[in-house]
């Protein structure tokens, strides 16, 4: 069975704790310790075959970019999650990008990476509109996912998406 190393990264705040625990335990927690840093394991199976998965939830804070690189150089896949009720979440995904493609030496864009919006039940609250997103994507060459941990939207798309990627590099 593969075995893949996957790493949640993003600003403080955006769901990165919520969004590894609905896919991981399949439950939402709405208040959880901001500083905490676990790594969970769980089996997925992607189009009829099971990998092993292991994701790290990070909580490292932006100035400690020096831990960022340890997970990138570790991780084979990454998620970089932003709120779609914080539009300034977007700058850490673009600095965090650009540092994985810096550590891991690549310019083919062949990093498995997915972007993930989260809190997408907060309607009122959106910053990000869906034009940004695909002018995004498109310049990035990446996938978006718009989710929500609460409601349970689009989580196990994200995780699926990865490891379709990460199977073939
Ligand atoms: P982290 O610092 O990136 O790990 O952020 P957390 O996962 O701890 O989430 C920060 C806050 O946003 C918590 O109060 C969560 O309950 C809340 N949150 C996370 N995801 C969602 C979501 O999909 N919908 C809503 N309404 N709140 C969310
Ligand atoms: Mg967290």
């Amino acid at each position: 069975m593969h075995q893949f190393k996957v790493v949640v990264l993003g600003a403080g705040g955006v769901g990165k704790s919520a969004l590894t625990v609905r896919f991981i335990q399949d439950k939402f927690l709405e208040h959880y310790d901001p500083t905490i840093e676990e790594a969970y394991r769980r089996p997925i199976t992607v189009d009829g075959e099971t990998s092993a998965l292991e994701v790290l939830d990070t909580a490292g804070a932006e100035q400690f970019t020096s831990l960022n690189e340890v997970y990138i150089k570790a991780g084979k896949g990454f998620v970089l999650v932003f709120s779609l009720t914080q539009e300034a979440s977007l700058k850490e995904v673009d600095h965090l990008r650009k540092q994985i493609y810096r550590i891991k030496g690549d310019t083919g864009g062949s990093i498995p990476i997915v972007v993930v919006g989260t809190k997408l039940d907060l309607v009122t609250e959106r910053e990000v509109h869906q034009n940004t997103i695909q002018t995004l994507a498109s310049r990035w060459g990446l996938p978006f996912y718009e989710t929500s941990a609460k409601r349970n939207w689009h989580v196990s798309e994200v995780f699926e998406n990865l490891v379709r990627q990460m199977r073939v590099r």
